[in-house]
């Protein structure tokens, strides 16, 4: 009787505890709930794997990834450039090295300048056939981008949310980014005048959804700079 009273005593100072999501709970009423919580979390990642590969690169912060995920619905209103801009910020797009992986090409050599397993950051910042098309774009849209561009821009976009063109500079990124990743795919090589067709094609497609939904003023605005620039012309 005296040695059953003993446990009694044991088990309410010190019950059995199960720490989930830093929940202290007694073993005796931890529901299935709780152990599948439990088991998920072990096979969760702390960090998507993308983002803990990234940050380092570019020094980025807890803001930065927030301005990168909430910025597709601030750019445009294309969903084609809205997920492209997402599956970026995934890390879901991919350079021949993965597409051959995954059987989508037989080649997983860079075709504009034979670099062998071309990843994306290759095609992006490091391919000399795209950084000649790039300094074209620096060229053609000076007003859009007042300073050389960083491989952080080229790559992922422009992160200071403070830049009076925060919105222009990064329409276009995302614009060129994804004319780029599409040449790759068909295996062309990128120009400075698709590239330009590309632009006008967004916009015009902006500009229709703006026409219905009676925001044209608003599109032109946003549009300005970048229009104002492929009216100057196409740079040689
Ligand atoms: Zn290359």
């Amino acid at each position: 009787m005296g040695s059953i009273k003993h446990h009694e005593k044991l088990d309410i100072d010190n019950p059995h505890l199960i720490f989930i999501e830093d929940k202290p709970i007694n073993i005796c009423k931890v529901r299935c709930r709780d152990i599948y919580k439990l088991l998920l979390k072990n096979i969760k990642h702390e960090m998507q794997p993308f983002r803990s590969r990234i940050t380092p690169t570019y020094n980025l912060t807890d803001n930065n990834w927030t301005a990168l995920y909430s910025t597709p619905f601030l750019l445009t209103t294309s969903t084609k450039l809205r997920s492209f801009h997402i599956r970026l910020t995934q890390g879901l797009l991919y350079g021949n090295k993965h597409l051959n992986k995954f059987g989508y090409k037989e080649d997983s050599n860079c075709q504009l300048c034979t670099t062998p397993l071309q990843t994306f950051q290759h095609l992006m910042i490091e391919c000399p056939i795209i950084l000649q098309l790039w300094k074209k774009v620096e060229d053609g849209f000076a007003n859009v981008f007042e300073a050389p561009l960083s491989n952080l821009e080229k790559e992922l976009g422009c992160v200071d949310e403070n830049d009076e063109c925060y919105i222009a500079k990064n329409l276009l990124l995302l614009i060129i980014r994804k004319y780029i990743y599409h040449c790759n795919l068909d295996e062309i090589t990128p120009t400075f005048a698709g590239l330009i067709s590309k632009v006008r094609y967004y916009e015009r497609i902006e500009y229709d959804i703006s026409a219905r939904n009676d925001s044209v003023e608003r599109h032109f605005s946003k549009w300005e700079d970048i229009l104002n620039s492929l009216s100057i012309g196409i740079p040689t």
